[in-house]
């Protein structure tokens, strides 16, 4: 089989099989993001738990609709995101972006951090998917940034 039609089958298993779908309590922040040249939406949750700068991503739940890169670049986030710690979440989404960026610029990228998000490689050639598949992770960005600056602050040291 080809690597880009295994990339494919990657791809369209999180579309049939979607994992983190259906918004689950208790959360800290949810945020409801679009995306109109493709008529992709996300309604996404995130619950932090930990104390403020070691805190770990307890849980990211989503409802969506629109089309397939859309929806399963929202289960392949919510594999590499949920139960790591907020700092490697955030990694895993700039190694994303990068892979976003990987048809027009010279990019180093960790597999381990992507896992299944190195199936949307081929993306990267159709700037019009990019933004389908970015979605679900700048919802998360939005909805973790969200979530810290509630968090309880850590007290006086
Ligand atoms: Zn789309």
């Amino acid at each position: 089989m080809r690597l880009d039609q295994m990339y494919q089958e990657v791809i369209l298993d999180h579309y049939k099989n979607p994992h983190g779908k259906g918004l689950v309590e208790p959360f800290d922040s949810q945020v409801h993001h679009v995306n109109p040249t493709c008529g992709d939406e996300i309604t996404l949750r995130v619950k932090l738990s930990g104390a403020a700068g070691s805190q770990v991503v307890e849980s990211v739940s989503f409802d969506s609709q629109g089309c397939s890169i859309s929806q399963a670049s929202a289960s392949v986030l919510h594999d590499q995101v949920e139960g790591v710690s907020l700092d490697q979440a955030f990694l895993t989404l700039d190694e994303f972006s990068s892979l976003m960026k990987s048809a027009t610029a010279e990019v180093t990228l960790d597999e381990e951090l992507l896992g299944d998000a190195i199936a949307f490689e081929g993306v990267a050639q159709y700037p019009a998917r990019i933004k389908c598949a970015l979605l679900a992770w700048m919802a998360f960005k939005d909805a973790a940034v969200q979530a810290t600056s509630a968090a309880q602050p850590a007290g006086d040291e």
